[in-house]
C-alpha cells in the first residue's frame, strides 16, 4: 500500500520537460500506488476550467488524460490548491477523476494522523505576500476574475507572475520560509505530530522532538515525491 505526495510541479506550456516528467511518474510510479496526493502549485497558473477543458491549455489536457487513466486503474487522486492553481474547480477535477480537498486536511496514514497543507499560508513573515493571498482567496474577487475574457485573464496572470518573480528576488530568504510558530500552532490545533507541505521548494524532513515536518520539492529540474508505505517514508528526487 503505497501513497505518493507531490506538489509544486508548476506545469506550464513553457516548460514541456515538466509535463514529460509527470507523465513518466504517472506511468512508472503512481499507477502502482493506492493514492496520489497533489498538494498545490500543480499548475503554474490556472485561468479557469473553461480554458483548461475547451480552450488553449494543452498542458491541462495532457494532464487530464494521465490522471483520468490513473483513476480508471483504481488509484485514488486528491488535489489541494496552492497559491497558483487555486481556481482549479470541480469541472476539471471531475474530468480527471480527482477529488478536491480543502486546506488543511487531516488524513490517516498507516494509523498516523497527518496534516496536509500547501504551505504558503504559514509564511506569515512575508506580509506583502499574505495581503495578495487574501485578495486571491476572496470568493468575490475569484468570481470577478472568472467573468473576465480569456485575454484579460491571461494578461492578469502574466502581470501577477512578473510581480511574484520580482518579489521573490527582492524579499529575503528567511521571510519566504514557513514561520515556526505558525507551524507549531497547527500541530496543537489539529493534534497531529506530522505535517506534509510544499510551496517553499526546500525539500527536507525536519525532525524536532516527536514532531515531523516533511517539505516536498519542486519539479523544475527533476521529479520530486514523497513515498509512504508500511516500511516508512522516503523523500525522493530523481
Ligand atoms: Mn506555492
Amino acid at each position: 500500500m503505497t501513497t505518493y505526495f507531490i506538489s509544486d510541479l508548476h506545469l506550464c506550456e513553457q516548460q514541456p520537460q515538466i509535463t514529460r516528467l509527470f507523465t513518466q511518474f504517472c506511468r512508472d510510479k503512481a499507477c502502482q500506488a493506492q493514492a496520489l496526493y497533489i498538494l498545490g502549485d500543480f499548475f503554474e497558473y490556472w485561468l479557469g476550467d473553461d480554458v483548461a477543458i475547451n480552450g488553449s491549455d494543452k498542458v491541462a489536457q495532457v494532464v487530464q488524460k494521465e490522471l483520468f487513466s490513473l483513476n480508471q486503474q483504481g488509484i485514488k487522486l486528491y488535489f489541494m490548491a496552492g497559491n497558483r492553481d487555486f481556481l482549479l474547480g470541480e469541472t476539471y477535477a471531475d474530468s480527471c477523476g480527482i477529488q478536491i480537498i480543502q486546506e488543511p486536511t487531516t488524513i490517516d496514514l498507516h494509523g498516523k494522523q497527518v496534516l496536509l497543507i500547501h504551505g504558503d499560508a504559514e509564511c506569515t513573515d512575508d506580509i506583502a505576500y499574505q495581503k495578495t493571498r487574501s485578495m486571491f482567496r476572496d470568493p468575490q474577487w475569484q468570481e470577478q476574475f472568472l467573468n473576465m475574457t480569456i485575454e484579460q485573464r491571461i494578461d492578469f496572470a502574466e502581470k501577477a507572475r512578473q510581480q511574484s518573480q520580482q518579489h521573490t528576488q527582492n524579499a529575503s530568504a528567511d521571510i519566504m520560509d514557513v514561520n515556526q510558530s505558525a507551524i507549531d500552532n497547527l500541530y496543537t490545533e489539529h493534534q497531529v505530530d506530522t505535517i506534509i507541505h510544499g510551496h517553499t521548494h526546500r525539500p527536507a524532513i525536519h525532525q524536532n522532538d516527536n514532531k515531523q515536518r516533511i517539505v516536498l520539492g519542486d519539479w523544475h529540474h527533476q521529479s520530486s515525491y514523497l513515498k509512504v508505505n508500511e516500511n516508512g517514508m522516503q523523500l525522493i528526487s530523481a
